[in-house]
């Protein structure tokens, strides 16, 4: 069954030219068009990993994500920051509010498809972790 993402962007020509590449990697894609779109999507039916822009009309990326941190229910969905914004502290200030991850725009596609693939699948990477500790690790005698 195809993984239900949540795209929030307000630039009609960013949002559905990440929406195609997200449909290409074989996810299901839903659309919000702000920030309170997005809150009411998220919250009826939570969606496997949510993107969002933080500069977005009616209610920012940032105050969606503290919302959803609030909310028992809600609170474990990954999400990650899509923003212009580019400036020190950026990261440390957004992964405070409650973001998983950050990526400043534009994005790069390559790097998007590695985050996500991660963060939706934990089992898959403790699997590789513990391979890597069987095989990989250097033994001493
Ligand atoms: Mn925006």
């Amino acid at each position: 069954m195809k993984k239900r993402i949540l795209i929030a962007e307000d630039d009609d020509a960013s949002r559905e030219l990440l929406a195609e590449h997200l449909a290409s990697w074989g996810y299901e894609v839903v659309q919000a068009q702000d920030g309170k779109e997005a809150l009411a999507m998220i919250c009826s039916s939570p969606p496997a990993l949510a993107l969002l822009d933080i500069q977005m009309p009616n209610m920012h990326g940032t105050d969606v994500v503290k919302t959803l941190r609030q909310d028992a229910r809600l609170s474990h969905v990954p999400v990650i920051a899509l923003t212009a914004l580019a400036m020190r502290g950026d990261r440390e200030r957004l992964l405070d509010l409650g973001f998983t991850e950050y990526l400043s725009k534009p994005l790069d596609p390559q790097i998007l498809k590695r985050i996500m693939k991660r963060l939706l699948s934990p089992s898959e990477k403790e699997e590789e972790h513990h391979a890597c500790h069987d095989s990989d690790a250097p033994r001493i005698n």
